[in-house]
C-alpha cells in the first residue's frame, strides 16, 4: 500500500471501518460504509434484511445499509443517499480514494455501466 493510502487507513478505518475500496462514497450513505456490507453493495439495502434489521448474511450484526438510511439526514449529504452509486471497479481495492478523487479515477464508470439518475 502506498504512504497516502497507507494514512488513510489509519484514518477512516478505526473511525467508519472503511475497507480501502479506493471509491469512498462514506458521505453519500451516511459516514456508513458500505463495504463491510457482506454483499458489498452500494445500493442496498438487499431484499433480505431481517424483521428486527439485521443482517440476512451476518445476523449477529445490524444491517449496514439500515445504518446508512437511519444516519444520512444527520449529514449534510442526505439527499445523497438515494443517488444510483456506480459499482466498485476492483481494481481500486487498497488504492487511496482521496487519490483516485483527486485524480478523478474514482469517477470512471466500468465499461457499459451507465444509469440515467
Ligand atoms: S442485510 Fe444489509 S448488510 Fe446484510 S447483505 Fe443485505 S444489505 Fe448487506
Amino acid at each position: 500500500m502506498k504512504p497516502l493510502a497507507l494514512l488513510e487507513a489509519a484514518v477512516k478505518k478505526p473511525v467508519w471501518g472503511c475497507q480501502m475500496c479506493g471509491q469512498c462514497v462514506l458521505h453519500s450513505t451516511g459516514m456508513t460504509c458500505p463495504m463491510n456490507c457482506p454483499k458489498t453493495l452500494r445500493n442496498g439495502p438487499c431484499g433480505g434484511v431481517r424483521p428486527d434489521g439485521r443482517c440476512e448474511v451476518k445476523p449477529e450484526m445490524r444491517c449496514v445499509w439500515v445504518k446508512a438510511v437511519e444516519r444520512a439526514p444527520r449529514t449534510p449529504w442526505a439527499h445523497e443517499l438515494h443517488d444510483i452509486r456506480k459499482p466498485v471497479d476492483n481494481r481500486l481495492w487498497g488504492t487511496s480514494s482521496w487519490a483516485n478523487f483527486l485524480s478523478k479515477r474514482d469517477r470512471e464508470a466500468p465499461k457499459g455501466w451507465n444509469v440515467e439518475a
